[in-house]
């Protein structure tokens, strides 16, 4: 089963995403990870993206399909993969819906985690203070926010129009989260 964490930064996606690999023994394929791994390794494609990331804006298309196109066979082999913050934009579902298309297979389900923004904007800021990640600072934030509504959100009516769309309340637990996405599932049925 292939399955799509959906949201605004701050909603839960990671946290909730390795619980399922945890419960599942699918794979999560973040690109925010993969990004910050290659940055942290210092390799050409780490410093390339550095200042974007940095900035809180969107890597180009090209380069996050080509990481997530990577990664599929070892999703396939795990029994599916969990898309983490991958797509943002229409052009990169598109992609990855004829990647999958290629090896017979698709997104089952698309699990809109859903969560007002002032608790977004609490939830960053406590992780900024705990992890110190960069981009979590209060400004940067705001223009991940603006990317998410401006280049992302668009997808909604895109996954709506496969029928794939199932929104889930955000704002609980990490446990009461957990719990509504299990029911989630187990409409698709794995
Ligand atoms: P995340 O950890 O998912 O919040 O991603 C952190 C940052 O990595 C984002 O603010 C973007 O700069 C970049 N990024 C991650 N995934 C993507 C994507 N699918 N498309 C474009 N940029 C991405």
């Amino acid at each position: 089963m292939n399955l799509i964490l959906f949201g605004p930064p701050g909603c839960g996606k990671g946290t909730q995403a390795k619980r399922l690999v945890e419960e599942r023994g699918m794979v999560q394929l973040s690109t925010g990870d993969m990004l910050r791994a290659a940055i942290a390794s210092g390799s050409e494609l780490g410093e390339r993206v550095k200042g974007v990331l940095a900035r809180g804006d969107l890597v180009s298309d090209e380069i996050v399909i080509a990481l997530i196109e990577e990664r599929l066979p070892e999703a396939e082999a795990a029994g599916g993969a969990i898309f983490d913050g991958f797509p943002r934009t229409v052009a990169q579902a598109e992609a990855l819906d004829s990647m999958l298309a290629g090896r017979g297979t698709k997104i089952d389900l698309v699990l809109r985690l859903l969560v007002d923004e002032p608790v977004l904007l609490e939830r960053v800021t406590g992780r900024f203070e705990q992890q110190g990640r960069p981009d979590d600072n209060p400004e940067t934030f705001k223009t991940r926010l603006g990317a998410y509504n401006a280049q992302t959100a668009p997808l909604l009516p895109y996954y709506e129009g496969q029928g794939k769309l199932t929104a889930v309340d955000g704002m609980g637990s990490m446990e009461a989260v957990s719990a509504a996405i299990r029911s989630a599932l187990e409409t698709v049925g794995s």
